[in-house]
């Protein structure tokens, strides 16, 4: 990043070059989405406006709601914790925003990042609200990570991690839940499914507000911020996050979206917005089947199986079966293919570097 940013402190040159927004100051960057020479100043005004401008044009809260903002203690939510917390105050959209982290009981990571978090729970004076794997599934990460080895431990947690933020979320009793999925990560996302033909998700993956037919809508309103410019946000302001990875983050499958999107954005910075705007624009033929919503018949959790996800990885776990509900095996739900495909979808979305993954 260091290169980008442009030594600010000398003097104003005589006919040198300002600020391209403000024409006014010295440029501190060049701006990561349209490589235009900007001042810090400017950077944070156009940041937060089109973050702004994103919110309203989706109608992405009513006014008197109640948010939770899913807080990993990474950048991205740590970003969007603030961002979020400013615009509120600024453009009077009267919401009641909360802090929603999960707890995965991971020592020497989780610990450390929840302090973090906790930290950001008294500088943005937003409660704060921990929900874990331990007390919700009688489980750590640890634990399982001891019990089955570092294969399929991201399929068990994002599991659980995608029923605890919900779980987390009916507690606060909150209208919506927001995460800090950035442009960069919907793009992989959008490459990912259609290297792996998964329909059904690509045609989803794009959605700004998803599971609106479920107990608690998500929505991201970073969908169009780059996450370089997130990185350079949280630099010039100085907000406190952290940024180490998950020791137990695998290094095979997540690592070649992403670079392949880093490559393209190297040499066409828009390469991300176009990448998302075609999985937008993707028409499902109406011969994909699409899965049918119903309930799990033990925890009452959304699912389109007999039991959720959740019910069958913690079955196979608390019965010393790890592996029932993972692959092959012919599991507890009868439609075991069906349930592969959702045990491979839940990769996918644990593809990014969960490191700095913001949920
Ligand atoms: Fe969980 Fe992410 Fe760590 Fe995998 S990398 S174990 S999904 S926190
Ligand atoms: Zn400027």
């Amino acid at each position: 990043m260091a290169s980008e940013v442009v030594d600010a402190t000398a003097a104003k040159p005589r006919g040198g070059r300002f600020c391209t927004v403000c024409n006014d100051r010295r440029p501190a960057l060049k701006r990561p989405k349209t490589l235009e020479q900007i001042c810090k100043e400017c950077f944070y005004a156009v940041f937060e406006d089109e973050i702004h401008r994103v919110i309203v044009d989706n109608h992405l809260f009513k006014p008197g709601e109640r948010i939770a903002i899913g807080a990993s203690g990474g950048k991205d939510s740590t970003v969007l914790a603030y961002v979020l917390s400013e615009l509120n105050i600024r453009h009077g959209y009267g919401l009641d925003l909360f802090l929603l982290s999960i707890d995965e009981g991971i020592t020497g990571y989780r610990d450390d990042s929840l302090e973090t978090v906790k930290r950001n729970e008294i500088q943005y004076g937003l409660p704060l609200k921990v929900v874990s794997y331990k007390e919700l599934y009688g489980w750590t990460m640890d634990e399982i990570v001891k019990l089955i080895g570092l294969k399929n431990n991201c399929t068990f947690c994002g599991v659980f991690r995608r029923q605890a933020l919900d779980r987390g979320a009916a507690l606060l009793k909150v209208d919506k839940l927001v995460t800090g999925h950035n442009a960069d990560d919907i793009a992989e996302t959008v490459l990912l499914n259609i290297l792996r033909g998964d329909i059904a998700r690509l045609s989803r993956c794009t959605s700004i507000t998803t599971g609106e037919d479920g107990p608690i809508p998500r929505c991201k309103p970073f969908k169009y911020t780059y996450e370089k410019e997130i990185v350079m946000y949280a630099y010039f302001k100085r907000l406190d996050y952290f940024s180490t990875e998950c020791i137990y983050s695998p290094n095979a499958y997540r690592g070649f979206a992403r670079e392949f999107i880093k490559d393209l954005e190297r040499i066409r910075p828009r390469a991300i917005l176009d990448i998302i705007k075609s999985g937008e624009d993707f028409r499902i033929s109406t011969s994909t089947k699409m899965p049918e919503q119903g309930n799990c018949e033990r925890c009452g959790y959304i699912s389109s199986q007999k039991w959720c996800k959740a019910c069958v990885l913690l079955e196979g776990l608390n019965r010393g079966l790890p592996k029932l509900g993972i692959g092959r095996t012919r599991g507890l739900n009868n439609e075991s293919n069906k349930d592969m495909k959702e045990t491979n979808g839940t990769k996918g979305l644990q593809s990014k570097q969960c490191g700095t993954l913001d949920f």
